[in-house]
């Protein structure tokens, strides 16, 4: 039987999802061929990537409003050097709320100034400030919506006339936003999209104007939106498992749809962390994610018993990051309510042996 996966990232996709796919490797599209033995320029590929641009779009509200979306290579890391690349002239702002928003402002400083305008570093990220005000005279304001390492969420985004860019890389497609206040979001495939090996970016076309140096074709917006994404080999793989993966969620009823099993699953699991007087939340409550939960047990003597209760009912993942420790529990779109149920029942089960 398949494990309830709760794994970080990369983490589970769905079951047909995986089953397409590996039938693809052998025989794609009934052409005796596999999928990663024909020409990206090939039409059946070709409209492999058109679909998966246009279901991105379609799941965030943007077809047809002037946004272009990319299957690009180099991770969501790479994101974190080309937005800044690309966009950052004098200075920018930047929220810090975790590891993956402090390697963005890494990044970004080699390019130009740079404004922190809030950071929850003094309490080991365990919340989203809240109090800050976006600069009016910036290139461009970066957050990152879900902090994958804490298990924090943004619920809300500031209000700002400077162009919004956004890592949801661990919460796109989870959950309805107005899209359309963002000018430029990105996502490494590998949680709610698909494998590793393509990172999506969805950019407004306008953004494009204020590209502000000469960037090197393969770093450069401008390029793939001009070559449709298309400038050199996309990763045929990652693409293809990524449209099947979109689709998967349009036939399930799209982003409204699955943001309401999200909510079941993540209320199902909080619910019992602030019940069973044997675990602790990590993070403030109003900015838990519904992505990924964190939490600790409160009497380690009993962390040994529940590691192997939890393994044995066929558990994986839920392993804490070693910079938070405790244990985290992943619930993207393609992990079932049941397998939240059977984490519970364990913790309920622990309560009972302890
Ligand atoms: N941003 C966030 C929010 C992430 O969770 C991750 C990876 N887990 C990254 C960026 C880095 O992504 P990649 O490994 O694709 O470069």
């Amino acid at each position: 039987m398949k494990k309830h996966n709760f794994s970080a990232g990369p983490c589970i996709l769905p079951e047909e999802v995986l089953k397409q796919a590996s039938e693809a490797i052998v025989n794609f599209n009934n052409d005796d061929l596999s999928l990663i033995e024909i020409s990206h320029r090939s039409a059946p590929f070709v409209e492999v990537i058109e679909k998966g641009r246009r279901l991105a779009l379609e799941h965030l509200n943007l077809l047809n409003k002037g946004y272009k979306a990319l299957f690009l290579q180099g991770g969501a890391s790479t994101q974190f050097l080309m937005t800044a690349y690309n966009f950052l002239s004098k200075k920018a702002a930047y929220l810090n709320t975790g590891t993956w928003s402090t390697k963005a402002i890494k990044e970004a400083r080699l390019f130009g100034d740079l404004i922190e305008v809030a950071s929850s570093k003094d309490k080991n990220f365990t919340y989203i400030p809240k109090e800050y005000t976006v600069p009016n005279d910036v290139d461009f304001f970066h957050c990152t919506s879900n902090n994958t390492i804490y298990g924090t969420q943004m619920k809300t985004f500031p209000e700002t006339n400077v162009p919004l860019i956004c890592d949801m890389s661990s919460d796109i497609f989870s959950r309805q936003l107005d899209f359309s206040k963002f000018d430029l979001i990105y996502a490494g495939a590998q949680k709610n999209m698909g494998p590793a090996g393509t990172t999506l970016v969805v950019i407004k076309e306008d953004l494009l104007e204020r590209i502000c140096r000469e960037v090197p074709s393969m770093l450069s917006y401008k390029v793939h939106v001009e070559r449709d994404s298309m400038f050199n080999t996309p990763s045929v793989f990652a693409v293809y498992v990524s449209m099947l993966t979109l689709d998967w969620l349009k036939g399930l009823g799209g982003v409204s749809f699955i943001e309401d099993v999200n909510k079941k699953k993540a209320k199902l699991l909080y619910d019992e962390i602030d019940r069973n007087p044997l675990f602790k939340g990590i993070v403030s409550k109003e900015d838990r994610s519904t992505m990924n939960a964190t939490f600790t047990i409160v009497n380690e003597d009993l962390q040994s018993r529940f590691d192997s209760m939890w393994k044995e009912a066929n558990i994986s993942g839920i392993n804490g990051h070693r910079s938070v420790g405790g244990y985290r529990a992943s619930m993207y779109n393609a992990l079932p309510l049941y397998s939240v149920q059977a984490l519970v029942d364990v913790m309920k089960e622990l309560e009972r042996k302890a």
